[in-house]
């Protein structure tokens, strides 16, 4: 008899590539029979988040980790991109080891990359086993990696110095200064990992996104259109966090939850720039200033202040609750409206909260989706990656956000906090996009219904894989 079905995930680092892929693999174990075995990358011990909820995996999804890579060599100033993409290439004899230890006890049907790490593919070649790239961001970024050859060829200049917008295939044209922060600098190594991989995703058997055609028709539709060499789309999404990743040391959930319990129905404020995100000591000072005199309820995850925007991608937890940097009388000022979080709140849970009103994000893209699952209506407060693509298709395609505006010195500053934080909570702008809000909730669940289309995809996908179409 044939052992059953399993896959195997090589994630690349940082939380918001994990969380997507986990919840795609509880899905495909849970409602399909399938077993699975994450095998991580790493650069030395994982993070606490990391550890954490990959301890409370379900029985059907183990782990593994490879053997640490090396980047002494690398430069200082080497971007998040390189770093990322690097470890799963300098892990791929170890993965090659452990894939031919796994084969003889498991019947792998398909190993599954996400967007960086294209070099795993080999390994499946090698050992006869289909490969899917699991692509955790928009569709849209999806089709602009897929066009990305295509333009770095027709393009000799920066794209930033490219007068017209640019069309990416299925999405509202886009200025070259928008794209992603990787292909603001065509020299630096980080365009390059990004094009070798985008190059790759041809190689797969199947690209799986995490989006839906409510959201993003027009890209998901130019994604599927058949072409000759080009893999088979699956819509699957939204695949959002569907328990607590980990408790915050200082203010844990239960806390932060009851303390949400006690303030009025959808006038909380949830301010947080996800895994990685962090502002300069004088964007954090603005912040504080901006939201004592708003006078809105309000939770904030603080995190220390550090002018690299992704300082905390591979580890979220950069101190210990002192709050020290934030401007002397804030905690006393604001204390009976708002919560000051350090480093890691239970997301999920407020974003489902009645109390939360609004959330300030930087656009992650699972805090984009676990937003628009709860509707809950956004200010868009974009810092690194793709995240101002995602904050323009969402304040500018879409209508459903309010967008935080930069000052001359590249500041959001307190007046303009208090135009979008009232504006979003009280004014009419708010209300607008609050009904927007709800129906692209309707819309998500719809998809994720039992014949809704992200279900309908998945279920094919889960048949192909069982039966090695
Ligand atoms: N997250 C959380 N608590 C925090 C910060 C982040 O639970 O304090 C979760 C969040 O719910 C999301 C993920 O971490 O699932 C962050 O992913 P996202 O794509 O939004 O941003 P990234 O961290 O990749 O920039």
């Amino acid at each position: 008899m044939e052992k059953p079905a399993h896959i195997a995930i090589v994630p690349s680092p940082g939380m918001g590539h994990l969380i997507p892929l986990v919840e795609f693999a509880k899905k495909l174990t849970s409602q399909h029979n399938l077993s699975a075995t994450f095998i991580i990358p790493n650069e030395g011990p994982l993070s606490k988040s990391q550890s954490e909820f990959l301890d409370s995996l379900p029985n059907a999804i183990n782990y593994t980790l490879l053997p640490p890579v090396n980047f002494d060599d690398l430069p200082q100033d080497a971007k998040i991109e390189t770093r990322i993409s690097l470890m799963v290439t300098r892990s791929v004899t170890a993965l090659h080891a452990t894939i031919s230890s796994m084969m003889a006890d498991k019947n792998i049907v398909a190993l599954f990359v996400d967007l960086f790490g294209t070099d795993a593919f080999d390994v499946a070649i090698e050992f006869g086993v289909p490969r899917y790239l699991f692509f955790p961001a928009s569709a849209m970024i999806l089709s602009l990696c897929l066009h990305l050859p295509k333009l770095d060829q027709m393009v000799s200049c920066e794209y930033r110095d490219v007068p017209d917008p640019i069309q990416i295939p299925g999405c509202i044209p886009i200025h070259g200064k928008d794209l992603l922060d990787p292909l603001q600098d065509r020299s630096n190594d980080a365009y390059k990992r990004v094009l070798h991989n985008a190059k790759r995703y041809l190689m797969a058997d199947g690209i799986v996104v995490n989006s839906f055609k409510g959201l993003e028709s027009g890209a998901i539709e130019a994604l599927q259109l058949e072409e000759p060499g080009k893999p088979p789309i699956y819509p699957v999404g939204p695949l959002i966090q569907s328990g607590s990743v980990e408790s915050n040391k200082g203010v844990n959930e239960s806390s932060c939850l009851k303390w949400l319990d006690g303030q009025p129905c959808g006038s909380v404020l949830y301010i947080c720039f996800g895994s990685g995100g962090t502002l300069s000591s004088e964007q954090v000072t603005e912040l504080a200033m901006g939201l004592e005199l708003s006078e809105q309820r309000f939770i904030w995850v603080v995190r220390t202040p550090n002018d690299i925007a992704d300082a905390t991608f591979f580890n979220s937890h950069g101190h210990e609750g002192s709050f020290d940097f934030l401007p002397k009388t804030f905690l006393e000022k604001t204390k009976n409206h708002g919560l000051v979080v350090p480093n890691w709140a239970p997301q999920a849970q407020i974003l489902s909260h009645r109390s939360t009103g609004g959330f300030v994000t930087h656009c992650g893209w699972n805090s984009v989706l676990e937003t628009i699952v709860q509707g809950v209506p956004m200010i868009v407060w974009p810092l690194y990656a793709e995240q101002k693509m995602n904050a323009l298709m969402l304040a500018e395609g879409l209508k459903v956000a309010m967008r935080a505006k930069l000052n001359e010195n590249g500041i959001v500053d307190r007046l303009e906090i208090v135009r979008v934080f009232k504006g979003l909570l009280e004014g009419d702008e708010g209300e607008a996009i609050r009904i927007r809000t709800q129906e692209l909730k309707e819309a998500a669940l719809s998809a994720l219904s039992n014949d809704g289309y992200s279900t309908k995809t998945l279920d094919q996908l889960a048949f192909k894989l069982k039966n090695k179409i």
